[in-house]
């Protein structure tokens, strides 16, 4: 036992530590990243943007989890699998990730810091997992518990349904990362034993001349990698190699099963499985110097900057599959943007940087960090987003729990691991990616160094790197230029800046202002730095106007505002009339941006002069007075509330969206037997769809129902007559699940009764237009409109009207 320890600690301490985990990297090991990452637990922030982050993950975010954990049944889904528990799973076969990613973010943030509670919690946690694995190293409490009737998802025998939905290799996938990160915290075995007991079964179990399944929802390729590095097994690598050669092609777009990897060229199909598999891809390439994953992943990366990626950094823009949408198609109110799908695009764009060394792939790991991330969380950390749209009329609000708990554990799994993303080395070259207030000490081949920032970044662009080398030594640092300080906010065309204006950047080295060369966009200071020496880099903080390029149909007419490495939005609470869909700004208008400490845990705030469109009948939007608007970070939104939030700003007023004049639908109370009680504010909030298909507004939907009876119902603020009623459909087939209704009727309330209606018209059902049905006039207070969903599909609502 102790042999084995001494031996792990040694391959550690040799170079194959697991990537952003501790130990320090004295040497490269061969075949690997050529630019490996500054290990988080060398990395002590001290800056009052991210520090409070990870302290509230660590006070707040982690004991919530547990508690909900505990609450919510996962801890018993491993109790009844163990036999020492009777009683029901929880929903899904997935959920035994939730505690993984808990124990995984609990042992990054011991590293931070020690608390011996928690370590010793974790510990009964670890033997309550372990109790639930069965003799040979499965473990899976699904199917171990032996339930009367198994869940829909699991096969009659193991792994039989992976390929669909059962999730027992995605289970361990999140095993290994967990298990790999507590023995990196704690030195213990207990947990990775049990991981090693369970990998060593699918070395067994899968194989070339073994079984031939592929992992339906990718991880367990990555959490094989970290296997490898942490133990020198090589079975795990060449097993992480297999699940991604014997994929596709054959299979569904939806889990990238429809080609070999190595002939993908488009990100498709749900994002977060796709981006962990371009991560284990780029994982495996480099532990392995194969090419054609390099290519499929090159390729991919570029359609994504070039033609699917939010201005938020967000991916994975259409809920339907949770999936990447079509090029360009990035809509904003119904955008999905998965919160693990950015964090799934952080660690696929800090493998891209590792194997390139190109700082473009920071800038898109910056922008997701900042934004589209940071967003899943609240201030408070204990309130969530799954999708991060990037508009809203008030229908989103951050949740306490899912009962689809993915994005909730994978946040705080990744919060503690941020100081990782900071520096990078290959050798005597040394990478500073992000600016953040903090001391590290780095181990280069030449000396050890010790560097300090001190920066107000992301406020402010001021930067100081103090540099200590044990003596003085030559080597070379490399200080990104961010793409936003230099000409493009993200390296691609699909957005632009406004302003082509662009202030240079100055560095100076001690106090005196130098010349600087740049490669792959970093300034590189190749010297002989002694004890003391002090850079300074001063990034220019001006606003800019982000547009995007033309084939971006939901971002026409309209810019986005963006400091720094922060996009900013208008929320309703700062507006007047709380109103956000129908403000105007000029292109040329200025802005002007004050940091307040008082707002939102301390917030630069953008101020402006804008317009409020307004509707005229029968002519163009009209414009009010002008009037003072306000715009916040992004990431801060729906911290005061829910109510109407923008992050695409129209110029002109052809694309704003009046508040319309109230009729008897949009003064309704609305219900519906929908799931998402949030959703049916779409059918009364008068937007007008494009046509059935359009994302770019809300809809209702039943989705994943089929061949069901369904309800929206109208409660009215007082009796009106009616005579006429009009539905907008959302028909998003072929590549969706909603469909046009089978049929459908109007019932009214005749005191307690609910009444068909007499229609003297047919119940029309067509696409891409309004269905009217004229019925003889009845008065009441509440009418029900009744959906049959159609065999094979779900429906839903655009919008409902009533006359
Ligand atoms: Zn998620």
């Amino acid at each position: 036992m102790s042999m084995q320890r001494k031996q792990l600690k040694r391959i550690v301490a040799s170079g194959a530590a697991s990537l952003l985990l501790s130990g320090a990297i004295a040497q490269q090991p061969t075949g690997d990243y050529p630019i490996q990452p500054v290990a988080f637990t060398q990395v002590h922030l001290t800056d009052n943007f991210w520090r409070p982050r990870l302290e509230t993950n660590a006070n707040v975010t982690i004991p919530y989890i547990l508690q909900k954990c505990r609450e919510e049944g996962r801890i018993n889904n491993f109790l009844i699998a163990a036999g020492k528990k009777k009683g029901k799973l929880t929903a899904f076969p997935f959920d035994d990730t939730d505690l993984y990613k808990l124990l995984e973010g609990a042992s990054y943030s011991l590293q931070e810091k020690y608390d011996a509670k928690l370590d010793r919690e974790m510990d009964t946690l670890i033997q309550i997992i372990g109790d639930a694995q069965e003799p040979d190293g499965y473990l899976y409490t699904f199917r171990t518990a032996h339930v009367d009737k198994p869940h829909e998802w699991i096969g009659s025998k193991r792994w039989e349904k992976d390929e669909e939905l059962s999730h027992e290799l995605y289970n361990c996938g999140h095993l290994y990362e967990s298990a790999v990160a507590h023995y990196e915290a704690t030195g213990k075995r207990t947990f990775l034993n049990i991981a090693i007991k369970n990998a060593d079964l699918l070395v067994k179990t899968f194989g070339p001349d073994k079984l031939h399944i592929y992992p339906g929802h990718q991880i367990v390729e990555l959490g094989l990698v970290k296997m490898y590095r942490v133990t020198g097994k090589k079975e795990y690598l060449d097993l992480a190699k297999f699940f991604l050669d014997v994929r596709g092609p054959g299979g569904d777009a939806y889990n990238q099963a429809d080609k070999k990897v190595v002939d993908q060229n488009e990100a498709e199909g749900h994002a977060v499985r796709a981006t962990y598999m371009y991560t284990g891809m780029a994982d495996v390439a480099a532990l392995t110097g194969d090419e054609g994953y390099l290519h499929a992943i090159d390729t991919i990366w570029n359609n994504v900057a070039d033609k699917k990626l939010y201005i938020t950094g967000g991916i994975g823009a259409t809920g339907n599959g949770e999936a990447f949408g079509a090029n360009y198609d990035l809509p904003n109110m119904s955008a999905y943007a998965e919160t693990c799908a950015a964090i799934a695009n952080v660690y696929w764009n800090l493998r891209m940087f590792l194997l390139h060394g190109d700082a473009k792939y920071m800038d898109v790991l910056e922008r997701t960090l900042y934004n589209g991330l940071l967003s899943g969380i609240s201030l408070s950390g204990n309130r969530f987003f799954y999708p991060n749209p990037l508009a809203s009329v008030g229908q989103h609000q951050r949740s306490a729990w899912f009962s689809c708990a993915c994005c909730i554990t994978n946040m705080t799994r990744f919060l503690p691991s941020m100081p990782g993303y900071i520096y990078a080395q290959d050798k005597n070259d040394l990478f500073v990616n992000l600016f953040v207030s903090n001391n590290a000490t780095i181990k280069l081949p030449a000396a050890d160094v010790k560097l300090t920032q001190q920066t107000d970044y992301p406020w402010q662009g001021k930067v100081n790197i103090t540099v200590e080398p044990t003596k003085s030594t030559a080597f070379a640092l490399h200080i990104r230029i961010p793409g936003w300080a230099a000409d493009k906010p993200i390296p691609s065309d699909l957005y632009s800046f406004i302003s082509t204006i662009k202030p240079a950047i100055p560095i100076y080295l001690n106090g005196k202002q130098i010349d600087y060369t740049t490669d792959k966009g970093y300034a590189v200071l190749n010297r002989t730095w002694k004890k003391g020496d002090k850079i300074t880099v001063d990034f220019p903080m001006q606003v800019e106007k982000v547009t995007a390029i033309d084939s971006v149909k939901a971002d026409k007419g309209r810019f986005a505002l963006q400091r720094g490495p922060i996009v900013y939005c208008l929320e309703g609470t700062d507006q007047k009339d709380s109103t956000v869909q129908s403000i105007v700004i000029d292109t040329t208008a200025a802005i002007n941006a004050v940091y307040k400490p008082d707002i939102l845990n301390g917030i630069t705030t953008l101020t402006t002069q804008g317009y409020i469109a307004t509707k005229v009948p029968k002519a163009d939007n009209a414009l009010s007075a002008k009037q003072t608007i306000t715009a916040i970070p992004y990431y801060s939104w729906n911290n005061r509330g829910s109510g109407e939030m923008e992050v695409w700003i129209p110029y002109t007023a052809e694309v704003a969206r009046p508040k319309p004049s109230p009729t008897i639908a949009s003064k309704a109370k609305v219900t519906s037997s929908a799931r998402s009680k949030l959703m049916v504010k779409a059918v009364n909030d008068q937007f007008e769809p494009a046509d059935s298909k359009d994302q770019s507004t809300n809809y209702l939907h039943w989705w994943p129902a089929k061949d069901t009876t369904e309800w929206v119902q109208y409660d009215f603020d007082k009796a009106y007559t009616i005579s006429q009623s009009k539905v907008y459909w959302y028909d998003d087939k072929p590549w969706g699940g909603c469909d046009l209704p089978a049929s459908w009727q109007l019932l009214y309330k005749k005191g307690d009764e609910w009444v068909p209606v007499k229609n003297t018209t047919e119940y029309e059902i067509a696409k891409d237009k309004y269905d009217a049905v004229q019925f003889e006039p009845v008065t009441t207070t509440a009418l029900r409109l009744v959906v049959q969903l159609p065999k094979n599909d779900a429906t839903g609502i655009h919008e409902w009207i009533v006359e």
